[in-house]
């Protein structure tokens, strides 16, 4: 089967990359850039960790599970291993409570640990107790693109081409250029370009409700013997926002990087500076510190990307209702790599389940990453929860309703 991956981000070279080691496919990975990672995953600061709160939740299951696979299989381009997330002296409850709410969420002792106040100042510099998470860290999505690509070496890659519509013609998918010129040809076709799946969806009269959400994310040369220079932290931190540990920039100077700005409804890809002081804001708060004019931070320079989210905020990832061989993978929001490592394993169970004419997605494609685990329950949460069938459906019902359904978002246990 032919599949063309649309977009060389993170998202479609996960997917590429996953196909791949499957004789059965042949893929063309097609990019309007020169190469992999020129947009949102020209990013090289991506925290993956996951996601906690008092009671389990899906997300907090998604996250774990997706954490552990991209801790198992990206060690390559981690740039920090370990995160510390600090919590407020007041609703601190003991060490020994909190190991016991850890357990009862699934998580092992090896992944999340806490951590009293004063050992958080020997190993992080940080006057605050908090959660040491061991398994989670801050990873370079250029760098894992890249090395996902070089693995396709026996599939075709076309740079350079800006898709503008696409259709389907007898059963097969075809893609055209601003030339509308046919540029390529296949059985299925995947959407992983970002926010620009929508315009193309559009071509085909679908209607996606994906909205742009820019983010900047700051570089900041502090002076060392600063009252902020002193305190800042030897481990990459989250909570409201995150930050990477602070680095040598010459004998007086640290370079620390503090994200993000969370700009909805916009898509301008220059710096700005209230971005920048909201960056500084969440740095401080990290630091346990308060704004205060004085504190001032010099930026060395920004990276500025447009994430695409969706109306719940959850990813779009399966077939599209109505559109045999049309799948999506995109609206990653500020989960890049969470979603696009579980996108590559969905994205590959639907190819499997379209393969073999089969209408029902088959369980275990995460038991695959997990031998004696039983996730099927949570593939098939995983697998609805993030269906755009939850927002294409009802849309395309009237609309499409001399077309036969397929595809739907069934799953059956094998
Ligand atoms: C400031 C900021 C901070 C972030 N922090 C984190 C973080 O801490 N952790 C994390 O995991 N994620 C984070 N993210 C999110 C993460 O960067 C994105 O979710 C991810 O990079 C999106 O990947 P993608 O492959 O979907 O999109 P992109 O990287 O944008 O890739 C889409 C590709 O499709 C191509 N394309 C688009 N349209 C066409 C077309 N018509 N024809 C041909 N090619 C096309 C583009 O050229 C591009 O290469 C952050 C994002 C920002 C902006």
């Amino acid at each position: 089967m032919h599949v063309i991956v649309l977009g060389a981000g993170i998202a479609g070279s996960l997917i590429a990359q996953k196909l791949a080691r499957k004789s059965s496919y042949q893929i063309t990975l097609i990019d309007q850039a020169v190469g992999p990672a020129t947009q949102t995953s020209d990013h090289q600061l991506a925290l993956v960790h996951p996601q906690v709160n008092k009671k389990s939740t899906k997300l907090q299951r998604f996250t774990q599970i997706a954490n552990r696979l991209v801790w198992q299989n990206f060690q390559s381009s981690i740039r920090y291993s370990g995160v510390y997330q600090p919590i407020l002296k007041e609703d601190w409850i003991n060490s020994e409570k909190l190991s016991e709410l850890i357990l009862t969420l699934g998580f092992n002792q090896s992944e999340i640990e806490p951590i009293e106040s004063k050992i958080a100042l020997e190993k992080f510099n940080i006057d605050q107790p908090g959660l040491w998470f061991n398994t989670a860290g801050i990873y370079d999505l250029k760098k894992l693109s890249t090395q996902a690509v070089e693995t396709l070496t026996h599939h075709e890659m076309m740079w350079g081409e800006k898709v503008t519509r696409i259709q389907k013609n007898n059963n097969l998918w075809e893609l055209f250029n601003d030339k509308n010129e046919k540029i390529c040809t296949g059985d299925a076709l995947v959407l992983a370009c970002n926010y620009q799946t929508k315009e193309l969806l559009a071509t085909i009269d679908v209607e996606l409700p994906l909205r742009p959400v820019r983010g900047q994310l700051s570089r900041f040369l502090i002076p060392k013997d600063s009252e902020v220079g002193k305190h800042l932290p030897w481990s990459a931190m989250r909570g409201d926002g995150y930050c990477s540990p602070s680095k040598e920039w010459d004998a007086e100077t640290w370079l620390w990087e503090v994200g993000s700005s969370y700009d909805e409804d916009i898509d301008d890809l220059r710096p700005s500076k209230e971005s920048a002081n909201t960056n500084q804001k969440k740095g401080l708060a990290l630091l346990g510190m308060v704004e205060r004019p004085e504190l001032s931070f010099r930026e060395e320079s920004n990276f500025v990307g447009i994430r695409s989210a969706s109306k719940d905020r959850l990813p779009l990832i399966g077939p599209v209702t109505g559109q045999r061989g049309l799948f999506l993978a995109t609206a990653y929001g500020s989960r890049g790599l969470i979603w696009a490592t579980l996108g590559a394993e969905l994205i590959h169970a639907y190819l499997d389940t379209f393969l073999a004419g089969a209408d029902f997605l088959a369980a275990g494609f995460l038991t695959g990453a997990f031998a004696g685990e039983d996730l099927t329950a949570l593939e098939a949460e995983l697998s609805s929860a993030v269906s755009p069938s939850r927002f294409l459906a009802g849309a395309l019902g009237a609309r499409a309703s001399n077309s036969k359904p397929t595809f739907p978002s069934g799953f059956k246990a094998r």
